[in-house]
């Protein structure tokens, strides 16, 4: 019988990673070999993938001509949530299926979410700034408003929007959505108010949090517009895409004082080039795509990943498929 081959991809991999020894002792449950590629070059990229059987990957783009040069490929698996590198009509289209791990970091992420929203809130940075100069001198925070009583605005009402609406359940924070793909009755069951239009959450809101996916509609969703109707007092929390947010007009809104503050995990370009002008903003805390992490979502992520390739490559369906479509045509 003919080894299989799965190929690993993308320096976001390497770094969660450092040894792969589970991925090749996993692979040998498919009967396959596992290759780490780890080259920038595209054309030896196109060249190793072209006869592998999976293909594991973090944020290395998989498009037409990827797919195009792939001949026996039946799964990509996004290690990770989001897969807005994949051109998946096209993993469609040549039959390929598209999985990603959608459980393994939900609390993580809105823990995280949260720790930003209240590091933010309770001005922490600007406190840190004064004792770490050897200050003690409380009024630098001047002005803070208290949480309780205020709206929490969620955008992308999914899995860690509404695990983000379980934890503030405690602190008297009002929670509001807005989310066009789900109907009434999931935010009456989570007893969320629903915002029907994006404005009119940047309207009511005092605190914003986003958990959408990245894709051509939710592409700089905040830009120069949506921040200037935000209120002055607002914090702009980002946990899932960089994208998501117009990094610029981010930039001018929080030294023009439009928002009082902003805590980023993700950024439009990761790593960030050293002279990108938000990491010098004084009120925003920003953390290196980090929200995910836990030693057991690590654990998690692995297992989980790796289960649903040697599922597939042992013929049997996956469970969480990103194109469901791929088995009509079968
Ligand atoms: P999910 O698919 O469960 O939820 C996403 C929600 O966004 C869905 O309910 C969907 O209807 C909604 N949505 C889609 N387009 C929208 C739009 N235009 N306006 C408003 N809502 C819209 O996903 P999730 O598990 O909650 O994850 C959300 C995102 O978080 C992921 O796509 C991923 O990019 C990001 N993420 C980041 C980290 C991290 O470490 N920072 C970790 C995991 C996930």
């Amino acid at each position: 019988m003919r080894e299989k081959k799965i190929v690993t991809a993308g320096d976001r991999v390497y770094l969660k990673f450092f040894d792969l020894d589970f991925f090749h002792e996993k692979a040998k449950e498919a009967n396959a070999r596992l290759v780490p590629f780890k080259d920038f070059d595209e054309g030896k990229f196109k060249q190793e993938i072209s006869d592998a059987d999976a293909i594991v990957v973090i944020d290395r783009p998989l498009q037409k001509d990827h797919l195009q040069a792939m001949t026996c490929c039946k799964i990509i698996l996004a290690l990770e949530v989001g897969y807005d590198f994949i051109d998946v009509a096209a993993a469609t289209e040549k039959g390929i299926v598209v999985s990603n791990v959608p459980t393994y970091g939900t609390e993580q992420v809105a823990l995280h979410a949260l720790s930003l929203i209240l590091a933010c809130q309770r001005e922490l940075k600007t406190l840190m700034a004064e004792t770490s100069a050897g200050g003690w001198n409380y009024n630098v925070c001047k002005p803070l408003w208290e949480l309780k009583g205020k709206k929490l605005g969620i955008i992308g009402l999914g899995r860690i929007g509404r695990n983000l609406v379980k934890k503030v359940q405690g602190l008297e924070v009002e929670p509001i959505a807005y989310d066009p793909y789900l109907s009434d009755d999931i935010f009456q069951m989570l007893g969320v108010k629903r915002c029907y239009d994006l404005e009119d959450l940047l309207d009511a809101a005092d605190i914003i949090s986003l958990h959408v996916p990245l894709t051509p509609e939710t592409h700089h969703m905040i830009g120069e517009r949506e921040l200037a109707r935000m209120k002055n007092r607002a914090i702009l929390v980002n946990t899932c895409r960089g994208k998501v947010i117009d990094g610029p007009a981010l930039f001018k809104a929080l030294n023009d004082g439009q928002i009082a503050g902003a805590g980023l995990d993700v950024l439009e370009k990761e790593p960030p080039d050293p002279e990108e002008p938000l990491l010098n903003c004084k009120n925003l805390i920003v953390t290196p795509h980090a929200a995910w992490y836990s030693e057991e979502s690590l654990d998690r992520l692995k297992n989980f990943g790796m289960d649903e390739v040697v599922r597939v490559l042992n013929g049997k369906r996956p469970r969480f498929v990103v194109n469901p479509e791929v088995f009509f045509q079968r």
